[in-house]
């Protein structure tokens, strides 16, 4: 499930490579997958891209004419690489673009579920498609993270996750964050301390630098995630074994010393609560 550090490792490597040859072709691309007809994919071909941005999660591909851009969104099971000329490409990918030189970019999603979005946009249509993102969580600072905490009360693990409050955090670096910090998953967001704010936008910027610079060297999840999807093993903080709770469509990983103060957190699954 990308998030800031795995998108950011992935805009930093892809940043030179697409840019040194013009696009010789845009697509296929799978119907699910593909999420704009106007303008089309075809538009792409014989510009050439500026670079690599990232917003949040979202991918961009600025075209150097300044005209369009491609957007790529990996959403959970997305995988965006980088194929140098010659090098085995996979059979049906849900989207390929090729450049003048035999290079390509390839989405390949695992699983039968088609999730992940392209589209291509002018430059006025994608900031408005974005334009609902919050500000970048990454080194927001603590006073302007308590103004956005304070004007919305909710749970700090969905919180941290709501694109439209920050952008680029999800359910894993949500979990890594909240243990940083020692805050509970399940903390209310307009009840913080000052002192816990600052503690929680100190934990966003280390955790998520701490991610991306592992991110960038090909870590591994294991390698990357201390505590998200390590149910039962000692916390690296305390050795408590890590807790884990259901929460809306999320599972939650926690330490219930360092997070709690010991406390056992109840499930609260959306579905159970609808039925
Ligand atoms: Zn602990």
């Amino acid at each position: 499930m990308p998030e800031f550090p795995e998108v950011e490792a992935l805009r930093r490597a892809l940043d030179d490579p697409v840019r040194a040859y013009p696009i010789e072709k845009a697509g296929p691309a799978h119907v699910a997958t593909l999420k704009t007809y106007e303008p089309p994919l075809k538009a792409l071909a014989g510009r050439r891209f500026e670079g690599a941005e990232r917003r949040g999660k979202n991918l961009l591909f600025p075209t150097e004419d300044g005209e369009l851009v491609l957007h790529v969104h990996l959403m959970s099971a997305g995988r965006l690489r980088y194929l140098r000329t010659g090098e085995k490409q996979p059979k049906t990918p849900a989207f390929k673009l090729s450049f003048l030189d035999g290079a390509a970019i390839v989405l390949t999603e695992g699983g039968p579920k088609k999730r992940a979005k392209v589209g291509v946009y002018t430059p006025e249509a994608i900031d408005e498609e974005l334009a609902r993102l919050g500000p970048e969580a990454y080194r927001l600072g603590a006073e302007r993270l308590g103004e956005i905490l304070a004007s919305d009360s909710r749970r700090l693990h969905a919180f941290l996750r709501d694109q439209r409050a920050l952008a680029g955090i999800g359910r894993a670096w949500a979990n890594e964050i909240l243990l940083t910090a020692k805050l509970s998953p399940y903390g209310l967001t307009t009840e913080l301390e000052a002192e816990e704010v600052e503690r929680l936008a100190a934990a966003i910027d280390s955790e998520l630098a701490r991610g991306l610079e592992l991110r960038e060297r090909a870590a591994s999840d294991k390698t990357a995630y201390r505590i998200h999807n390590r149910l039962a093993e000692p916390c690296p903080v305390c050795g408590t074994p890590i807790a884990r709770v259901d929460f809306d469509e999320h599972t939650i990983f926690y330490c219930s010393t360092c997070q709690t103060e010991g406390r056992i957190l109840k499930d609260r699954r959306l579905s159970r609560l609808l039925r």
